[in-house]
């Protein structure tokens, strides 16, 4: 039984899955929607507000 285990990323803003050529080095933008803020969560927003009515 053998695992295979794949590395791979997902933009937050567009879901598009890809496989970076160098496993190594983590891609700056998202190759589709050239959004560099793919690997941010939108959660970080919004943590910034809930600890402001805290
Ligand atoms: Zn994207």
């Amino acid at each position: 039984m053998a695992t295979v285990k794949l590395i791979g990323y997902q933009c937050e803003r567009c879901g598009h899955q890809w496989l970076p050529r160098d496993s190594e080095q983590e891609p700056r933008v998202c190759p589709r929607c050239k959004s560099p803020y793919w690997n941010r969560p939108r959660r970080a927003a919004n943590v910034a507000k809930k600890k402001a009515g805290k």
